[in-house]
């Protein structure tokens, strides 16, 4: 009843089946979603490798089977959000540690290192990791992380991923990549030399919309074991029904990624093209200032990106006018979503670290969804009409 994946699978095939078998008892196609708190043991000591449902889940087990794969990495830990990733990637430090963080990253781990774990006597340096001598020059005895988001939200700057895990690994410490932006189909970091991967599987990954979760991917042994220990000891596991959900993502990921790259092209060409608009950013445009990166590391360049309408009340305009693009918060689903940066998801961060990265009031984002891009244009044009 195996279904056998060829030694060589592309891709896609990768996706739909990686880590998965028929179910062993009635030979259900689909992993079943094992909601189950504990097994049943036949004799003292005699079990079939599942003892409690926190330590193992058999929905759990298939889904990171899987994500492991598609990353091309060892092995994966599943968490209840990608925070809670983060979260447990950050428990492997100790106190007096030091942590090199890129310093336009998602407000949640800025907030996360900032407000939380600075408590715990962990040091964070936040740095333009696009700038590989920025890293370098950061770099302190008791450095232990190099933790690298790119592209970066909302202004979509690249980190070149090979070159910072050779710096990183010259000073014999981890690079962690928040691949989220990208998905595993645009980009895979452990090709470049990441040690450690991690997803907010709530996007791309998951892809629908209706699922919060966190993966990590891991390459080292004790990295993974390590995982494993801090899934079962602090207990952030996802759910068996998430877990269910995301393998069913998975399955369409190639598929989705590729109508996302092309509709992000569209949309953004569309963009560079109209008067109103003054600049847009976008690693598939030739006038991304880091484009030519973006043609190495990444294959196609994914749905998000941002453009600049010159004023806020422009960039207003453009968020209350949209009918088909739903104004709202977080990435990666197949419907297009439109966000305000500095005033929605960005509101957390300092106005003078806004100003720093470039994330103006006049920008809007858009994680442009998988419908025909004609009709995104049409709405897109007559919101800016
Ligand atoms: C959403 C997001 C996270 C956090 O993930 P949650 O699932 O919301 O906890 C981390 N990094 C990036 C880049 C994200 O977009």
């Amino acid at each position: 009843m195996r279904v056998k994946l060829p030694a060589h699978a592309r891709f896609s095939t990768i996706c739909i089946h990686a880590g998965q078998e028929p179910d062993p008892s009635t030979g259900a196609i689909i992993t079943p979603i094992f909601q189950t708190s504990t097994y049943v043991q036949e004799e003292l000591g005699k079990h079939k490798g599942y003892e409690y449902a926190r330590t193992q889940n058999p929905t759990r087990a298939t889904l990171e089977r899987n994500i492991a794969a598609i990353e091309g990495g060892k092995a994966a830990s599943a968490f209840a959000s990608g925070m809670a990733a983060i979260g447990a990637i950050t428990s492997s430090l100790k106190s007096g540690d030091h942590v090199i963080v890129t310093d336009n990253t998602y407000g949640g781990t800025f907030r996360l290192f900032d407000k939380v774990l600075s408590r715990y006597q962990l040091a964070f340096s936040y740095v333009d990791t696009s700038q590989p001598e920025l890293v370098e020059r950061a770099m302190r005895p008791e450095t232990r992380m190099l933790f690298v988001e790119t592209p970066t939200n909302p202004v979509l700057r690249l980190t070149d991923i090979a070159r910072v895990a050779e710096i990183a690994h010259g000073h014999g410490i981890r690079l962690v990549v928040d691949n989220t932006f990208a998905s595993p189909c645009v980009q895979r970091p452990i090709e470049f030399g990441a040690d450690m991967v991690m997803h907010s599987t709530t996007k791309y990954l998951n892809g629908h919309s209706d699922s919060v979760g966190g993966i990590v991917v891991a390459v080292r042994d004790d990295d993974i074991e390590w995982l494993k220990f801090v899934q079962n000891a602090a207990g952030a596991i996802l759910s068996p029904f998430d877990s269910w959900l995301v393998l069913r993502g998975t399955k369409t990921l190639a598929v989705r990624m590729a109508q996302h790259n092309i509709n992000g092209q569209a949309v953004a060409e569309f963009l560079a093209s109209h008067p109103k608009v003054k600049s847009v950013v976008y690693p598939g445009l030739p006038a991304h200032p880091q484009h030519e990166l973006a043609k190495r590391q990444m294959r196609g360049f994914g749905g998000m990106l941002s453009f600049d309408v010159g004023t806020f009340e422009a960039a207003r305009q453009v968020c209350n006018r949209v009918r088909l693009m739903s104004l709202a918060e977080s990435l990666g689903g197949v419907e297009t979503l439109i966000c305000h940066p500095a005033s929605m998801t960005h509101a957390s961060v300092p106005p003078e670290r806004r100003a720093a990265i470039g994330l103006t009031e006049s920008l809007v984002r858009i994680s442009v969804g998988i419908e025909d891009p004609a009709d995104l244009i049409d709405d897109l044009t007559q919101a800016l009409a």
